[in-house]
């Protein structure tokens, strides 16, 4: 969707801090970091949110969560660990209508969260 700022970034028309990329998803750094690595992975095709995601569509929840879980490797998380949250509607507080994960780690993390 040309209206869409993570659509804007998959087409490099938006500049990221980009840390990985393959043929289904681009990762790139928060602009706003919540922790001292905060990384968002993203469908390269326009997915609202992870309810929106069709049954023909379901490899692609996967290929999000392993390219997590390559992306904590580069950000040398894997030992210390991270959490993958992914916002969805108003009371998650989801800003951005392209779905994404957020990869946090660097710190310890609450948990509950607010
Ligand atoms: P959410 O609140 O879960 O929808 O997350 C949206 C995230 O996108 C927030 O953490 C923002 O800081 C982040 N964000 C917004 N605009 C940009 C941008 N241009 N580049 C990188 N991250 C962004
Ligand atoms: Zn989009």
């Amino acid at each position: 969707m040309s209206d869409c700022l993570f659509c804007q970034i998959v087409q490099k028309h938006i500049p990221a801090k980009i840390v990985y990329e393959d043929d289904r998803t681009v990762a790139f750094d928060d602009i706003n970091p919540q922790a001292p690595v905060h990384t968002l992975i993203i469908p390269k095709q326009h997915v609202a949110a992870v309810q929106d995601v069709n049954d023909q569509d379901s490899s692609l929840i996967a290929h999000l969560l392993m390219t997590c879980t390559k992306v904590a490797k580069l950000k040398g998380l894997a030992q210390s660990g991270y959490r993958i949250v992914t916002n969805t509607g108003r009371d998650a507080g989801q800003t951005v209508f392209h779905l994404h994960l957020h990869v946090l780690g660097g710190r310890h993390l609450s948990w509950p969260p607010g």
